[in-house]
């Protein structure tokens, strides 16, 4: 009997667990994953919550309930993976393995920047990439009467990379119809030289900032922040004033990746953008956030490798040679407020474009254009993430490469 560890019971190894487990033969291949954690969360809520869109409930399920039958589910902390000796640490046991693959995600660090996690932590600087954060920012919301808000982008790369730009949009919507808009000062600061990192976007999403009469700071390089006197500083001495930070930290593997000695400096798993096979390691294979690829991370991209993944999986297995097939493909739909969103389709080569999708000429949704109905796109997917995603079962008309049909190239 031959063992495949899935590390990370999040987006991406929950996927993998119900794509392999009926692809291979229970005599031959026993499978387990590994999380730390009882609660799966559904991460894209965590931009809703904070606007009382969501709530704890809609985002939160026992993650074990999505593990298929046949594959064994222990939850403990990895402390170390030994690749040499085919060996994973958890707190108490050890486990063998074939085959592995690493899912352990990606999560935030505010500890990178001097004055981000002190005293005013949680109290008038907050994130929204975590449960926590989301919900402690929500009961903030419901009382502030107004002020000057940053919106806060620490460094690339992080997990879904419209995020920061939806919560600023969201954050007008919200102000408004609390009847205060005209009280809350938006700012959204970015070390990047626009607001987003696709060309075309930036345009489209920068001009909607305008519109929405949210300011933009960008090339700012966050140094410290100045507890005393609410200042982000950036290394070149530039500092702008806040009463509320909302911030997104530098996004980090998690720190079992750095103790196995297995990652770069963010602790991300050098990883083959097309066959998702470890760059080091042939018997180790890596998805989702926890890979140096550059696609986005995000669940959409963690669901497309995932198809990929599989089929190399078994051809690994059968020694037969890997598909190089994974194109970096991405499908984001960004909220704009207003109960409108855009929606972009792109992968490594393709810069997002304007077009249908996913029936080519047809839609119904339209990329790279404002739409009641790509809204009612992002809440239905929190559905769709539940009951299709997680579970691998496939989404019609939606397929791993990107397709370049009803696009304007
Ligand atoms: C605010 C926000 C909005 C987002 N919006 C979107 C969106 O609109 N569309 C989209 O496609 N994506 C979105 N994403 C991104 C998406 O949620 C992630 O890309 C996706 O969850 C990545 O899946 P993953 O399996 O790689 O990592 P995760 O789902 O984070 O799972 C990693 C798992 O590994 C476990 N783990 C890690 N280290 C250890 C350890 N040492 N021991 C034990 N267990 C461990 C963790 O507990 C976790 O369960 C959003 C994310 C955020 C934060």
């Amino acid at each position: 009997m031959k063992n495949l560890i899935i590390l990370g019971a999040g987006t991406a190894g929950t996927m993998m667990a119900n794509h392999l487990r009926p692809k291979l033969k229970k005599s031959e291949w026993g499978i387990t994953v590994v999380d730390q954690y009882k609660t799966h969360y559904y991460q894209p809520g965590f931009l809703f919550l904070p606007f009382d869109i969501y709530s704890e409930e809609q985002v939160k399920k026992i993650g074990r309930k999505f593990i298929p039958k046949g594959v064994k589910y222990v939850q403990k902390k990895i402390e170390q993976i030994f690749p040499e000796e085919n060996r994973v640490q958890l707190e108490d046991e050890t486990l063998d393995y074939d085959l592995l693959i690493i899912a352990t995600g990606s999560k935030i660090a505010p500890e990178e920047v001097e004055g981000m996690k002190a005293e005013n932590w949680l109290k008038n600087i907050f994130d929204f990439y975590t449960f926590e954060g989301a919900l402690a920012l929500r009961n903030k919301l419901r009382e502030w009467e107004g002020g000057r808000m940053l919106v806060h982008l620490t460094e690339m790369p992080i997990k879904c990379p419209v995020a920061p730009l939806e919560f600023a949009f969201l954050a007008d919507s919200y102000f408004k119809e609390k009847g205060i808009r005209d009280k809350v000062q938006i700012t959204y600061v970015t070390p990047l030289s626009g607001a987003f990192t696709k060309e075309t976007c930036s345009t489209a999403l920068g001009y909607l900032l305008k519109e929405k009469n949210i300011g933009l700071e960008i090339d700012f390089a966050i140094e410290s922040v100045d507890n005393e006197n609410n200042l982000i500083i950036d290394y070149g001495g530039r500092k702008i004033p806040f009463d509320l930070l909302v911030t997104v930290p530098t996004n980090m593997g998690d720190e079992v990746i750095a103790r196995s000695g297995l990652g770069d400096d963010l602790n991300f798993v050098p990883t083959d953008p097309h066959t998702l096979q470890s760059k080091h390691h042939e018997n180790i294979f890596v998805i989702g956030d926890a890979t140096d690829v550059p696609a986005s991370k995000a669940g959409s991209v963690a669901h497309f490798e995932a198809e990929t993944l599989t089929d190399n999986i078994l051809l690994y297995i059968q020694n037969k040679p890997l598909k190089p097939e994974f194109d970096g493909h991405a499908n984001c739909f960004i909220e704009t407020g207003n109960n409108k969103a855009l929606l972009i389709d792109f992968n490594y080569k393709q810069e997002p474009v304007a077009g249908t999708f996913p029936i080519p000429g047809l839609g119904p949704l339209k990329l790279l254009k404002e739409s009641v109905l790509n809204h009612w796109g992002k809440l239905a997917f929190r559905w769709i993430y539940w009951n299709m995603l997680l579970k691998g079962r496939p989404i019609p008309l939606v397929s791993r490469n990107m397709s370049t049909k009803g696009k304007k190239i």
